[in-house]
């Protein structure tokens, strides 16, 4: 079937402004709209934040997150709608950023930050900086990712392991667990990472039993999707002193509701899930819109096809 036409809806603004998706698009082939509602003809493609209702009657539907949790995946497979997602281009900013937390926790620049609020010169006591050189991190979830927050953290020093369901090798990884062995692999790390996707398997990863097997000095960084942690139970933890710290992107609960206890601690980073946030967002996304189009005209398969 030939795609008549390209719609940008309304929900890309969640990520970026949507005129500038529509201008990087504007050399396809096709006409370019923007789309609001979910009213959508059965040769549109469609490139969206996340799923409507109407969009089961697209032809080819692009979800502008790496995470497409939200989308029902069997219902496009059986409504024979390709569904595709933007795996591929977060590993350079959600790298960045872990590597940024990673070092304000041991540099103490978050602490700092906070103090300058209140102008008070005071330096923390002598047992508290540390450096990341040396130090072990644990990253679950060797993907874009993953391999995006190894890269940097290899480049920082640090001695990296992994988890990841073939168990199979990774470039600057010394050690890559199964995930059955994810208490093994997280108990010997100053930082674990969590950079898999929510499923039915990762829902509930981190718990009481894997916070518990967790080094008391260890930091739990979370760029994955909220529910991939128990929340209760990291609260539990920080409140325990049974972790020393936690740096969170992502929520159960999103934005992260006023009363939670997550906001007022000093030892918790908390990031509106902007981890993967850059200006040069609508580029990358166009990209690989532009790369799948080309696939389609040609009769050649897509790529990150979710279905
Ligand atoms: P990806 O598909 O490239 O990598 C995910 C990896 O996790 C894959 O290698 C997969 O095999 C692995 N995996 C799946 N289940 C696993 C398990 N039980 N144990 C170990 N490994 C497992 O995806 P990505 O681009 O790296 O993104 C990963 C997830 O991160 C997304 O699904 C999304 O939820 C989240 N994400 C968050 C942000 C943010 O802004 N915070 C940005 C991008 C992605």
């Amino acid at each position: 079937t030939e795609i008549e036409r390209a719609v940008v809806h309304e929900s890309v603004g969640k990520a970026l402004p949507p005129g500038t998706l529509v201008d990087a698009l504007s050399d396809l082939p096709v006409p370019v709209e923007r789309l609001t509602g979910d009213d959508v003809a059965p040769t549109d493609a469609v490139v969206a934040f996340g799923p409507e209702p109407g969009f089961l009657d697209a032809r080819w539907v692009h979800c502008i997150r790496a995470g497409y949790d939200e989308f029902d995946v069997d219902a496009y497979r059986a409504a024979g709608v390709v569904l595709t997602n933007s795996t591929g281009i977060h590993g350079t900013t959600v790298g960045e950023t872990v590597a940024g937390y990673l070092l304000a926790f041991a540099r103490r620049l978050h602490v700092y930050r906070d103090q300058q609020a209140a102008r008070t010169w005071e330096r923390r006591p002598y047992g508290e900086p540390f450096t990341l050189d040396g130090e072990r991190l644990c990253v679950v979830g060797l993907g874009t990712l993953g391999r995006g927050i190894v890269e940097r953290a290899t480049g920082l020093g640090m001695e990296v392991v992994g988890v990841r369901r073939s168990g199979e090798p990774v470039e600057g990884v010394e050690r890559v667990y199964t995930p059955d062995a994810l208490p093994e692999a997280v108990a010997d790390a100053r930082f674990v990472a969590l950079a898999v996707p929510l499923t039915d398997e990762t829902t509930g990863l981190v718990g009481e039993a894997e916070l518990a097997a967790m080094r008391e000095d260890a930091y739990l960084v979370n760029v994955a999707r909220g529910a991939v942690v128990d929340q209760d139970a990291l609260v539990a933890a920080l409140e325990a002193s049974g972790i020393d710290g936690a740096a969170l992107d992502t929520f159960e609960s999103e934005p992260l509701p006023p009363g939670s206890p997550l906001w007022d601690r000093e030892d918790v980073i908390v990031t509106p899930h902007a981890a993967a946030m850059t200006r040069a967002y609508h580029a990358d996304v166009a990209d690989l819109v532009r790369t799948n189009f080309e696939r389609w005209r040609a009769g050649g398969d897509l790529v990150n096809r979710v279905d």
